[in-house]
């Protein structure tokens, strides 16, 4: 079961519960080689707060000694390690050495008889740039073991898209692995991609899969694990990334940067401030055995791997994830270009990135203007304001005057736009912007305001009773008890509703949130972010909040929160 805590872009962060186990996502899974342990799982956990690995029940399965004791103890006893493991199926080896001798439903049976948490079945990993026929084939065989796979196994399983170069396999791989309800969806065989640099192709097949998956199933992106393509990844709606990197570049004399991978021979300095780089010289590290050597510099690689993943939620969690990833796409131009091309998949993306987020937006470059965000709002602007007041704008040109301290409008460049407008005027542009057409002057019809100590607007007044607050940090209402009743008569069902079952009314009139599997109706129309009414069965207001998952999303959802409830009714 997966939920989500909060998103920008298509990136998540969210809860995946697998068992009794919990992984925070997006996730990183450090690759376990079974057979050779250059850094003990249970080390891992204490250094990283490692939640999740993958390993190999291929491998388990081709050494006697691995199999008995997996079959015996079991994988996690196998491995030392109490978090979820992922086990992949030997379509890596499959990929490398172009065969293997187990078939699909033994190796199926075999993870789950060593109790792996999350199995994968033998899907065929077909390289990039194939014939389109040999994409096909394999496609088809991948698919037909997909089916004999879930018909086996109960418990958790990849789902893994596969397709080659080719977009519309790939479409098709994903709808079909979508309709036989796999709990995680590996985008496979993309590897030879990225160690190519091929960014932009990864991403547009990662958003074609997306276009064909659930919401609610996180979405794993095979052998992406090297921090400087983690945040486009993330925003593009990946949630899960597994690493072999720390430990290939490694045995390889190579140090992992966030923005890149440098050779150990031609360092001078550790740019890090990790115990094995504040420790050591580049000197020093080189002098040791390849033992030593390989493990410390594994050990700098998942410190900074990790310390990335850190970061990336962080952004996630106050909404600054699109500011977060234009800084670091500038660490390549292939990421750069990646990163640009995605304004093809904006109708994609536009559904699910929030309207309304924690932070400001900051203004990195020419290519901010492309974030989806920016259409809607202007979109929205243009229906809803039309003959307003305009006033121009660094970055969207002409936009109605009232709305240059509200988001996404307010996005810091070098200036402060000036808005030459009445506090009355501007108060009325922002609450029809975030309610519609002629709305702000019903809603605030016989009120008056209060000031900030910095002179904005900041409360609307209705005689002592507050009707609605203006947020300082986005410059949007939040409604109190009389705003609601306001809006609610104001606007037709199913106009900025939510409709829950009569059943949890109750708990929402008394602040409770509002789970996706409560809800009975909402307006197709809203975005994430949005301030909504919660009504009941009968339209009867219970109470406002803002809005998490996406319409699209909430029938997706059988678990988590869809509203988060700001005020219950008096
Ligand atoms: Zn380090």
């Amino acid at each position: 079961m997966f939920e989500i805590k909060a998103k920008d872009g298509l990136g998540r962060l969210g809860m995946l519960k697998i068992g009794k186990r919990s992984v925070e996502t997006p996730a990183l899974m450090p690759v376990i080689n079974p057979g050779k342990l250059t850094i003990e799982p249970s080390e891992m956990e204490r250094l990283f707060g490692t939640q999740i690995l993958i390993t190999n029940s291929y491998i388990i399965n081709s050494s006697e000694r691995l199999r008995e004791r997996a079959l015996d103890k079991g994988v996690h006893s196998l491995l030392d390690f109490d978090g979820a493991i992922v086990t992949d199926s030997g379509s890596f080896q499959l990929m490398q050495y172009h065969d293997v001798d187990i078939p699909n439903s033994e190796i199926v049976d075999f993870q789950g008889r060593i109790g792996v948490d999350v199995a994968t079945f033998l899907d065929i990993p077909t390289l990039p740039d194939v014939p389109y026929h040999k994409a096909k084939s394999d496609l088809m065989t991948t698919l037909e073991r997909a089916r004999e796979a879930r018909e086996l196994r109960q418990g958790y399983l990849n789902g893994t898209v596969q397709g080659s170069t080719y977009l519309r396999l790939r479409r098709m791989s994903a709808r079909r692995m979508a309709e036989l309800d796999f709990e995680i969806h590996p985008i496979g065989a993309v590897v030879p991609l990225l160690l190519q640099y091929r960014f932009k192709e990864v991403a547009d097949i990662v958003l074609t899969a997306k276009r064909e998956l659930s919401p609610a199933k996180p979405v794993h992106l095979f052998g992406a694990g090297h921090p400087m393509m983690l945040s486009l990844y993330v925003l593009l709606g990946c949630d899960l990334f597994d690493s072999a990197a720390y430990v290939l570049y490694a045995r390889d004399n190579r140090y992992l940067t966030p923005y890149g991978t440098k050779k150990l021979e031609e360092m001078t300095y550790l740019p890090c401030c990790c115990p094995v780089c504040s420790a050591h010289t580049p000197q020093e590290l080189l002098a040791m055995g390849n033992e030593e050597r390989t493990r410390k510099l594994a050990l700098h690689n998942l410190h900074v791997t990790y310390e990335e993943m850190k970061r990336i939620k962080q952004a996630l969690h106050e909404g600054s994830l699109w500011d977060y990833v234009e800084m670091r796409v500038r660490a390549h131009p292939k990421l750069y270009f990646a990163y640009r091309s995605i304004s093809r998949h904006r109708d994609l993306i536009a559904l699910s990135d929030p309207l309304v987020k924690r932070t400001t937006e900051f203004y990195t470059g020419p290519e901010t203007r492309s974030r989806p965000v920016f259409h809607t709002a202007m979109a929205r602007a243009t229906e809803r304001l039309p003959g307003a007041a305009c006033a121009s704008h660094r970055v969207f040109g002409k936009v109605p005057a009232g709305l240059l301290h509200t988001y996404p409008f307010n996005v810091e460049t070098d200036s402060e736009p000036t808005i030459g407008l009445s506090d009355e005027e501007t108060v009325l542009q922002i609450a029809d912007y975030q309610f519609g057409r002629g709305v702000g002057k019903k809603l605030f019809e016989g009120t008056r305001m209060s000031y900030s100590k910095s002179d904005r607007v900041r409360t609307i007044f209705l005689g002592d009773e507050v009707l609605a607050t203006l947020r300082a940090r986005d410059g949007l209402f939040i409604l109190a008890d009389e705003g609601q009743r306001r809006l609610h008569a104001i606007l037709p069902y199913p106009k900025y509703r939510v409709k829950v079952d009569n059943e949890v009314a109750p708990y929402v009139v008394s602040h409770g949130d509002v789970f996706a599997k409560f809800v009975k109706d909402v307006d197709e129309r809203l975005h994430s972010g949005e301030e909504v009414l919660v009504v009941n069965e009968q339209d009867e207001l219970l109470g406002s909040g803002w809005l998490l998952l996406t319409p699209n999303e909430i029938p997706h959802f059988k678990r988590g929160i869809a509203v988060k409830t700001r005020r219950g009714a008096k």
